[in-house]
């Protein structure tokens, strides 16, 4: 399967792209169709790389707006809980598949998820033609951990068959809502099948306040002595992670995404201390969270709410630049995420952005994509090859939507 695009503009020069069996081939001024090539011309619009949203949970689209304005805890523990016992694994495949049309409008090409039946989720990736890592959650504090571990094999055994292009992770929740003997156990598990290990960390100053009372050290410190820092973790929000903690996690060579809407959105009082982690060696990424708490996937929102809440934490317009701020979406700054570069070699994984966007007319790039974009500038979203908006058209984003509401309707909450 081959795919050129020609006439896309880059860094002010006229480029041409191809793409082999997902793979960028070629990509350069003097880059043309080839006889048998796909060819999609794109009039001189913008060639970007597709974003990466670290962290979400792509089927609670369903739950966009379901309690939308309760605290975390209120909010999972009347809201969210008591209707994720009646899911089944067909409103996840329906909740994911709107979530993937969003992410295909708004520019994303990958995204790690966590959420129950991982295997509709991964279907559900599958058919859209995203890119994603499904983690198998894993809940659970006191009660005989057998069984859970039992399905968790059983689960990520039947998740191979969707490698390579949706990896496979195991998702601990929490370091509140999985103990300490179901942690050791994902350490040992992903250590033995290689796998990453992707949780919540730090994202209320009460789970740290929690964790010193229970274990007499902050989270990052307790991960560290389960055995769960490692370079395949993944941490999500770190609102409160001190400098030692930071420190730790660039040692060790974790990653942490920051999800910013989702922690206004749930108030959690704080900010992650990007400049800190930057300065520490942190790798960071970021994301949007779950629609349930965000409630967008556009990714380009978070985007510049991240930068502004940077700028804006530390009294400094410097604290971030927006090309820096830009390589933290697209992915660039945590190796983890698997975005690879848009080069040749890399994953064919880009957007063509709208020629005629006022928001890009004018100005530098890098600025306009953070400060003045939205995820309505791209027009056309390729991954690993494969055209999946062409023009802003997304092929059967009508029945997804209705299919997806029909399953909110059906759980009552829709
Ligand atoms: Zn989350």
């Amino acid at each position: 399967m081959s795919l050129a695009v020609v006439n896309a503009t880059r860094e002010g020069a006229t480029v041409g792209l191809r793409c082999l069996d997902g793979v960028v081939a070629a990509l350069g001024p003097e880059v043309v169709a080839e006889p048998g090539d796909e060819t999609l011309d794109a009039g001189g619009a913008v060639l970007v790389p597709a974003l990466v949203n670290g962290h979400t949970h792509a089927a609670m689209t369903l739950f966009r707006g379901y309690g939308g304005d309760l605290p975390l805890m209120r909010w999972l523990t009347e809201k969210v809980w008591p209707v994720e016992e009646r899911l089944e694994p067909e409103d996840v495949y329906w909740g994911t598949r709107l979530a993937c049309v969003e992410m295909i409008r708004t520019g994303t090409a990958r995204f790690w998820d966590m959420y129950w039946h991982p295997d509709a989720t991964s279907r559900a990736v599958r058919d859209a033609g995203l890119r994603a890592t499904v983690g198998h959650p894993l809940f659970g504090l006191d009660e005989d951990l057998s069984e859970i571990e039992a399905i968790a094999l059983a689960s990520l055994e039947a998740q191979r068959q969707f490698e390579p292009w949706i990896g496979r992770a195991l998702a601990p929740h929490s370091i509140y809502t999985a103990g300490e003997s179901l942690l050791r156990w994902t350490a040992e598990t992903a250590a033995e099948l290689s796998l990453p290990v992707h949780l919540h960390l730090s994202e209320t100053e009460q789970e740290v306040e929690d964790c010193v009372a229970a274990h007499g050290v902050r989270p990052a410190a307790y991960l560290d002595r389960i055995g769960l820092l490692g370079e395949k973790t993944l941490l999500a929000h770190g609102v409160w992670l001190d400098r030692e903690e930071l420190e730790l996690i660039a040692a060790r060579g974790s990653t942490v995404v920051s999800n910013p809407v989702a922690n206004m959105k749930l108030a959690v009082g704080g900010v992650f201390p990007y400049p800190a982690a930057r300065e520490a060696g942190v790798a960071v990424g970021l994301g949007t969270d779950g629609a349930g708490s965000n409630d967008s996937l556009d990714l380009f929102a978070d985007l510049k709410v991240f930068a502004l809440a940077q700028r804006h934490a530390a009294a400094d317009a410097t604290a971030i630049g927006a090309g820096e701020a830009w390589g933290v979406a697209t992915g660039a700054s945590a190796p983890l995420l698997g975005a690879g570069r848009l080069a040749v070699g890399g994953p064919a994984d880009f957007l063509l952005l709208r020629r005629d966007s006022p928001e890009l007319g004018v100005g530098e790039l890098a600025t306009d994509l953070v400060y003045a974009a939205s995820g309505s500038v791209v027009e056309t979203t390729v991954v690993a090859g494969r055209v999946l908006m062409r023009e802003g058209r997304v092929e059967g984003a009508e029945e997804v939507v209705a299919r997806a509401a029909e399953r909110a309707h059906g759980l009552g909450i829709g």
